[in-house]
This record gives structure tokens, C-alpha cells and sequence, in this order.
């Protein structure tokens, strides 16, 4: 068949796209499974390039010494390149990522350059702090001293990013770490290499300064020699909790920072008084979107006993308005997982809960319409306990599972019994109540009634306990790409 992404096959190293030494690779449409183009595949030749491109651009360049409002005008030609490439970033996004049109479009695309243009605006903020005078010395001679605290870049990033929403994670690192004055070099997934080639394009088009950003492709093993790296100061990783753990054991022969930005099994408490139909949406969506490929999705419902029956009715009721197929249909609202071995580990753990005693109320099996394509149907379970391994296991697939409670202690117990802590929800008619239980949650950011809606470029995202450490967006994600650097003075 012919290759449909035909410009990317080429690594962007220094400014230039280049021939990679490790060659190229097949890059698979998982609705069709057919190839959609040749990506690099860069080895460790690349690798080095790669970090020499990005440690000489810091070192030697400009860019970590520009005023911030000259790196905040690049980076805004940038955004605006991006934005001139949308039908591409799209399109690539529906074909490499299985995405949905409106879901390729709107959350995978424009949501997270609306977060990048944020992160310029607010990377322009002064951080540093001035200190109070202090007084020292004795009676017959009085000192006086004072200091600043400025915020400096970390240095060389290293990116790494999942293969789901890879748009929305590459520019979430990309963008605080170039405004504070980094140079990068971003690792996409090798699922999902296009997504990230393509800044390259937009990069050229801003004309970023050499080296600034530098994007390879490569699998766990290049993952390895660029983590390893000592050119590299800083790591800003976005995957699985077990590969999370391999990269901070890597990181800490050269004692490099990291960010983890980790996965999830997130709860969503439906009180008594909750908004039903708010609630059958909630938890819908919290294991469908995206084909349940989402870290901060809710895939564990935790629903007072005493609505459970009818709320589970109503799930499965909207359920059957889910049009699961292929991305390229924009009826499509649900598409197929990303690979072959993303189905199998969600079979692998439906067959576990259909040997517990959980109750299937839908799904359960790949759909009979496709031969081609990494298509499940959507999947609920009903009646599971909190310690089945549907429960506290991440699938990555679209299954959810209905947990019962009885009491609000009760259910804060459940939410927080489990390895993860990234998100949570709460349902009521009684907000400052969840107010108050929500301190008790032990997640990185919970979401009362739907949220705010508004606001999210300016909220800090990550976790605690298995879901990692470090934050993306808002202040506490900017200075996540920086030191603090003291200087004290004697004043007079
Ligand atoms: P993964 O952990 O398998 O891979 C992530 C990245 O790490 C890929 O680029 C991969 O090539 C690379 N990698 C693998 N082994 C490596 C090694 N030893 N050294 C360096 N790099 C290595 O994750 P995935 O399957 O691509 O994505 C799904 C996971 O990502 C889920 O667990 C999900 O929850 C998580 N995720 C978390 C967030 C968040 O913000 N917390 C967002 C999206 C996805």
C-alpha cells in the first residue's frame, strides 16, 4: 500500500531533518493495520547527536541567555506553525493514534496548543524573589545584608513520551522547558513517531535556533542510552509506572532529575445524591475515551449501593450510542486500541474478571463486524471488589468496573486503596462536603462535579505513589524546568 506520511522519515537533529543511522521502520494505522509510512529509527549515533546538538545549543547558544520575551516570540511562531499544520497534526493523529475526528481535532490537538500558548504567557512571569534586608554585625558596627532567588533553566531535557494523546504530552514538556530556557530532545513512543516528527516541521517553519529542539525516534533501547546519557541534566518522562521506575533507576548513576508522569487507576465516588445522568456520563466516558487509553481516566466507579442498580442501567443505555470503528468514519466515537498487544493485555485482563465473581453487564469481546483493525467493544463489569485485579490493575483498554459502597468513609477508603493516586472524581449534590472528603483523597488532583472546566491551562497535573512526581502546567510545572540560584550580597 502506499505510504500515506511520505516527509517524516528523517530524524531533526540540530535545526535539520537527517538521514538516521539505525534506518527506518513500518508505522502501522491500528484500525487498519495497514502502514502508513516509513519513520526513522535512530541508534546511538543518532542518540549522540542528538544530545550534543541540544548540550552545545545550551551551552554555547543564545537561546538560555535571550530575554524571555524574546524565547516567548519564537515560541510563538511556533505555536503559530503548528497551528498553520493542523490538518497534518490531525490527520496524523487520527491514522498513527487511532483517535477519533472530534477527538483528534479538539482534545488532541487544539486543547493542548491552547495549554502551550498558556505556557508562554505564563513563562514570561518573573519568578525570582527578593530577600528582606537583614541586619548583622554588633552594636558599633551594623551590617546590612540581602540576596535575590532567580530561577535558572535545568539545562539539556530529555522528553519521553507515551504513546496515547502524544500531541498533548510532547507539548506539555516541549513548552515549559524551551520558555525557561532549556534545550530539548524529545523521544516520542516508536507507536507514535509522526506526532512528534512533525514539530520538527513547525520548528523549522518558527525557525527555532539550532539545536533548541531535537526529535528522534527509537524503541526502550535507545530509551536507554539517551537516559544514561551525562550530557542530559534532566528527564521529563510520560509512561507506564514500571518503565517509570527502570528510567529513575538509569537516571541516578549521573544523578539527573526526573519528572515522572506516571499512570493511573482513578475512582469516581457517585454519591446518593448525585447528578444520575452527570454520573452515567462520567463513568462512560472514564473508561471509553480514547478507547480507554488514558491515564487520568476514571475506570474505577465507585457508586453508593443504593443507586447502583439504576445507574448501571443508565450506563448501558447511552453505551449503545457508542459507534465503535474506524477513526476515518467521523460517525466513529470510539476507536480501535493502539496495537496488537494493547488488545491482548485487555483481553488477557477481561478474562480475569469474567473468572471473578464480577457481573458483565456489556462488552466483553472484540466486535464481529472488523477482520482488520485493534478494535474491543466497550466493557463493564458490575459487582467487582476493590482488591479484584481489574480494579487495581491499569488495563488501558475500554473496561470499567462498578464498585458498591455504603458510607463517604467508606468509599475515601476504596479510592485510596490502590497503588495509583492521580485523580479522582466526586459526584453529589453536596460540594462542600466533597470539598471536605476531597481532602482526604490521596491523588495529585480531584475533579468535583465535572470540574471547573475553565481553567486547566493554569492547574498543576501529576500524582503521588505510583502515579509518579513532578508536575505539568501552571506555575508548579514552569518551574519544574528550573533551579532556584540564590545570590546574597552585603549591602553596606
Ligand atoms: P511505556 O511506559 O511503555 O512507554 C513510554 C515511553 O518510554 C515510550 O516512548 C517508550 O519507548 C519509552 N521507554 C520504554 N522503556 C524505556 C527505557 N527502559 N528507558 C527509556 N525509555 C523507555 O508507556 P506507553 O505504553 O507508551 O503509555 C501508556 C502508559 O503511559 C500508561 O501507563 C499511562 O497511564 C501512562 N501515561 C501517563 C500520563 C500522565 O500524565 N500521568 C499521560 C499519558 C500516559
Amino acid at each position: 500500500m502506499e505510504a500515506i506520511v511520505k516527509d517524516l522519515n528523517e530524524c531533526f537533529i540540530n535545526g535539520e531533518f537527517l538521514n538516521s543511522s539505525g534506518g527506518v521502520s513500518e508505522v502501522f494505522n491500528p484500525a487498519t493495520e495497514e502502514p502508513i509510512g516509513l519513520a526513522p529509527v535512530a541508534d546511538s549515533d543518532d542518540a549522540s547527536a542528538a544530545i550534543h546538538s541540544a548540550r552545545s545549543a545550551f551551552d554555547h547558544g543564545t537561546w538560555s541567555k535571550l530575554d524571555v520575551s524574546e524565547r516567548a516570540r519564537y515560541l510563538q511562531r511556533f505555536h503559530d506553525a503548528m497551528v498553520g499544520l493542523r490538518s497534518k497534526f490531525v490527520e496524523i493523529i487520527r491514522i498513527e493514534g487511532g483517535a477519533t475526528c472530534s477527538d483528534a481535532g479538539m482534545r488532541q490537538f487544539d486543547l493542548p496548543l491552547k495549554h502551550f500558548q498558556a505556557c508562554i504567557k505564563k513563562g514570561q512571569t518573573d519568578f525570582s524573589r527578593n530577600l528582606p534586608p537583614v541586619i548583622s554585625g554588633n552594636p558599633e558596627l551594623k551590617f546590612l545584608g540581602s540576596g535575590v532567588v532567580k530561577r535558572i533553566p535545568a539545562g539539556v531535557v530529555l522528553a519521553i513520551s507515551a504513546f496515547n494523546y502524544p500531541t498533548y504530552l510532547n507539548l506539555a514538556k516541549i513548552g515549559p522547558a524551551l520558555i525557561t530556557g532549556n534545550t530539548v530532545v524529545l523521544k516520542p513512543s516508536p507507536l507514535t513517531p509522526f506526532q512528534a516528527l512533525l514539530l520538527g516541521q513547525a520548528a523549522k517553519i518558527a525557525e527555532l535556533p539550532p539545536g533548541v529542539l531535537n526529535i528522534i525516534n527509537g524503541d526502550a533501547e535507545l530509551g536507554l542510552q539517551l537516559t544514561t546519557n551525562p550530557d542530559v541534566d534532566l528527564i521529563s518522562f510520560t509512561g507506564s509506572d514500571v518503565v517509570g521506575a527502570k528510567i529513575a533507576q538509569q537516571a541516578s548513576v549521573s544523578l539527573k532529575r526526573v519528572l515522572l508522569e506516571l499512570g493511573g487507576k482513578s475512582a469516581v465516588i457517585v454519591r446518593a445524591d448525585g447528578d444520575l445522568d452527570m454520573a452515567a456520563q462520567a463513568i462512560l466516558k472514564g473508561f471509553t475515551s480514547h478507547c480507554g487509553q488514558g491515564c487520568a481516566i476514571f475506570t474505577r466507579a465507585l457508586v453508593h449501593n443504593s443507586i447502583r442498580k439504576e445507574l448501571v442501567e443508565r450506563v448501558a443505555t447511552i453505551a449503545k450510542e457508542i459507534k465503535v470503528g474506524d477513526p476515518a468514519d467521523p460517525k466513529t466515537t470510539m476507536g480501535p486500541l493502539i496495537s496488537a498487544s494493547q488488545r491482548s493485555r485487555t483481553e488477557k485482563y477481561v478474562g480475569l474478571a469474567t473468572d471473578s465473581d464480577a457481573k458483565l453487564i456489556f462488552g466483553g469481546s472484540r466486535p464481529n463486524e472488523f477482520r482488520k483493525g485493534y478494535f474491543y467493544l466497550p466493557t463493564l463489569f458490575d459487582e467487582v471488589s476493590n482488591s479484584d485485579t481489574i480494579a487495581q490493575e491499569e488495563i488501558f483498554g475500554p473496561v470499567g468496573c462498578i464498585i458498591g459502597f455504603d458510607s463517604d468513609e467508606e468509599a475515601i477508603n476504596l479510592a485510596n486503596d490502590s497503588k495509583y493516586g492521580l485523580r479522582a472524581g466526586i459526584i453529589t449534590k453536596n460540594v462542600g462536603l466533597a470539598y471536605e472528603l476531597a481532602e482526604h483523597l490521596k491523588v495529585g488532583h480531584v475533579v468535583i462535579n465535572g470540574g471547573s472546566l475553565t481553567s486547566m491551562s493554569e492547574l498543576p497535573f501529576g500524582g503521588i505513589k505510583r502515579s509518579g512526581y513532578g508536575r505539568e502546567g501552571g506555575e508548579e510545572g514552569l518551574l519544574e524546568y528550573t533551579y532556584s540560584r540564590a545570590i546574597e550580597f552585603h549591602a553596606g
